[in-house]
């Protein structure tokens, strides 16, 4: 049996091993109050109390921590087990120690009497959430397996229940801070607890495999060592060890095979100084051993997420046993085995000791765990240092995970909206607090509720932080109180309404409420004014959406009245032209060789102006009275004047009929130097071309020329342009035009 003393002396021993600096006389000054105030306190297993401090402290230093982690760790019972208080122990060891033991402490009070899966991350993160220092929860994971290692004591269930929770909370924080050796342990004796036979059967089988191979492992390290010292690698040490119980039981019941078909119960370490050395090692394994294909890993050049570097291979000897060896600088040595502990030393050693506030460091960790729970895990730890979320108990002892600044209200209603709704006060770590309270972190919360309860009022809705409570709150109102809805939903809308200058019999018209209710979608207006009332709905969008619908409506009803004008006109307008139609004689038809669009027996004339014929592009023009006149397309009075209301529609498509007798009488224009002989040259070529010639006019001007005016007949275009070329081609003809306009 070691005594107590001898326990304390050890400890000093450890810390003086790594920290030169140590406040040894504050350490024993912590060790003695501790002593002295766990008293008589025994342990179950019959040792004085204060051997679990000392041991939680010898674990603390094996990470080694600073003075003040040391001293907490002595201290880290007191407040909970003993009269010391949080005061006592500030003014004897300082604030910062106080308060790290004050957080141990709270995280001690925290039950877990919840086992479901989903609560389990929770709880991990309250942890956090609640240790605003780290060295808080380093302590109580050192104070945890201190525990677990004297777990043999406590009774099975509290066995099964303290393996559990170390299992599912303890070593998941101790894998994600980077504490592989601490979750190692913490693994292996939960299993030992969770599964007795497993864990039995498999250390058993372990300590063999161990024993038989004794020889071959320290064969294998002597191979290993020679063949580096013959390769001039420095400094480098080699040790071979058996896998732990949890990583085999896991490896097993994941990949389903029993202990013989795994491969690497044996793996060696090999530890160098530098990343140069490490490569320079994994050649020389794999030209001593035989590599097995995809098992080589290299957690150097891509760090696992907890900041983990190692090469890892996996070789066969002579024996055809298979081994893993694992190759890293005494520096990754460190991280790997201490994680977060480790650069919490290193961070120390730049800084003075004492004082850690700040968590960026932390956080660069655990940035690093890409994964999605990892991101889950920095968010929850930004919850702690940015404190967006605050965690606390039902009574049952169920974590709820609200936003920082909740109050009982928003408590009530993450539970159930009857709870919300029925609530009549609220108790926190058993007093009567407001509702207005700020819940923190690990409180136990407590509402109590009645069936003759008001319901809740609407200033709760600016008390609630969440808009899951807001919104139930609502949905409350909106069903509950329906009555006061629609005269407060209907008073902020008529407000709203005289604002934007609308009145109310505006909207309930009989022709445009149905539209106004189906725009803003419900079924009456009091359905709308109790959604506002209630909040589903602000009064401004109610208003700006039935504006939208007048808007609407009047627009199409200026659209309509547009058109049934424009449809009056265009009657009136077929009215004419029927009675232009009708007013025509019914013998005459298109004997003139015009056949007009739309209209029958249709009076035509041929206009003055430019007298078409035959082959001419034409046009028709309705006229008042005397029925339709001919224009040539061209001739000047025939461009449809669109822009004279009165003409609209009264231009009409005419073309000719296909069975043309008749001959057209024209007019043409020619321009002459004079001479004599001219008039006989110009009949000649109208006899010619047996175009019969009307009448003739001429004149002469002062500067010597002739200007003929003829009127003639002719069958068509064709026969007038062969008579318009011959009278060209007579000699002093300088023009031959056909007038028109
Ligand atoms: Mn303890």
């Amino acid at each position: 049996m070691v005594t107590v003393e001898e326990r304390y002396e050890h400890l000093e021993k450890t810390i003086r091993g790594y920290n030169i600096s140590a406040d040894l006389n504050q350490i024993r000054a912590a060790y003695e109050y501790a002593r002295e105030h766990h008293g008589a306190q025994m342990r179950r297993d019959g040792t004085p109390y204060i051997t679990h401090p000392i041991n939680v402290a010898q674990i603390v230093a094996e990470m080694r921590l600073d003075s003040e982690s040391i001293i907490a760790a002595l201290l880290h019972d007191c407040i909970e087990d003993t009269d010391s208080t949080y005061e006592d122990i500030a003014r004897i060891f300082g604030v910062t120690v106080a308060d790290i033991v004050d957080g141990v402490t709270k995280l001690t009070r925290v039950k877990y009497s919840t086992m479901e899966e989903e609560q389990m991350e929770n709880l991990r993160k309250m942890l956090f959430a609640m240790s605003r220092d780290i060295r808080v929860i380093l302590i109580k994971i050192a104070d945890r397996l201190h525990n677990m290692r004297t777990m043999e004591y406590q009774t099975p269930a509290k066995q099964k229940k303290k393996a559990f929770e170390t299992m599912e909370i303890y070593a998941p924080i101790a894998h994600r801070l980077g504490l592989a050796k601490m979750k190692w342990e913490l693994e292996d004796l939960s299993l030992k607890y969770l599964d007795p036979v497993a864990y039995e059967e498999i250390s058993r089988k372990l300590e063999e495999a161990s024993r038989q191979h004794d020889r071959f492992m320290s064969r294998i390290q002597e191979e290993i060592m020679s063949r580096m010292a013959e390769l001039g690698i420095p400094h480098a040490t080699v040790y071979g060890r058996v896998k732990h119980p949890y990583s085999i039981y896991r490896k097993m019941y994941l990949q389903e095979k029993t202990m013989e078909e795994l491969y690497d119960l044996f793996a060696f370490r090999v530890l160098v100084d530098t990343v140069p050395d490490c490569y320079n090692v994994l050649g020389i394994i794999h030209d001593i051993y035989k590599p097995i294909l995809g098992r080589f890993k290299d957690y150097i050049a891509t760090p696992k997420p907890n900041m983990y570097q190692s090469l890892h291979t996996t070789v066969i000897g002579e024996e055809g046993i298979p081994f893993e060896v694992q190759i890293r600088t005494y520096d990754m040595h460190a991280i790997n085995e201490y994680g977060v502990a480790a650069h919490w030393k290193y961070k120390q050693g730049i800084k003075k000791e004492g004082g850690e506030a700040d968590y960026e460091w932390i956080r660069r960790l655990l940035e690093n765990q890409e994964d999605a729970d990892a991101e889950e895990f920095i968010h929850s730890l930004k919850v702690d240092m940015f404190s967006d979320e605050v965690f606390v108990f039902t009574p049952r002892g169920d974590v709820v995970n609200l936003p920082a600044g909740s109050t009982p209200i928003d408590f009530a209603y993450s539970i159930h909206s009857a709870i919300g709704n029925t609530m009549v006060g609220a108790r926190v770590n058993g007093r009567m607090v407001g509702y207005d309270y700020q819940l923190h972190n690990g409180d136990v919360v407590e509402i109590n509720t009645s069936k003759s309860a008001h319901g809740p009022s609407r200033d709760w809705m600016s008390v609630a932080k969440s808009s899951e409570a807001r919104s139930k709150i609502r949905q409350w109102f909106k069903r509950e109180r329906r009555e006061e809805n629609i005269a407060q939903g209907r008073a902020s809308f008529e407000s709203e309404l005289k604002h934007v200058g609308l009145t109310m019999a505006q909207i309930t018209a009989p022709d445009v409420l149905p539209s106004i209710l189906r725009r803003v979608s419900f079924q009456s207006l009091d359905e709308m004014y109790a959604a506002i009332g209630y909040g589903g709905l602000t009064a401004l969008k109610a208003v700006n959406r039935v504006r939208d619908e007048l808007l609407q409506i009047n627009r199409a009803a200026a659209l309509a009245k547009a058109a049934e004008e424009a449809a009056a006109r265009a009657a009136q307008e077929a009215k004419a032209a029927q009675e232009a139609k009708s007013n025509l004689p019914r013998k005459v038809k298109s004997e003139k060789g015009i056949v007009v669009e739309g209209l029958s027996n249709c009076l035509v004339k041929f206009s003055k102006c430019c007298a078409p014929v035959p082959g001419d592009e034409i046009i028709g023009f309705i006229t008042r009275g005397y029925g339709v006149s001919v224009h040539r397309r061209d001739c000047p009075n025939a461009q449809p004047d669109h822009h004279v209301e009165a003409n609209q529609g009264r231009w009409i498509k005419v073309s000719w009929s296909d069975d043309i007798r008749d001959s057209y009488t024209t007019g043409l224009e020619v321009v002459c130097k004079d001479r004599t002989g001219l008039l006989v040259d110009i009949s000649t070529a109208m006899s010619t071309c047996k175009v019969n010639v009307n009448s003739l006019s001429v004149h002469t001007t002062a500067d010597g020329f002739a200007i003929f005016h003829l009127t003639i007949s002719v069958t068509d275009s064709r026969q007038l342009n062969q008579v318009m070329n011959k009278i060209h081609q007579i000699s002093g003809v300088m023009k031959v035009n056909r007038p028109a306009g």
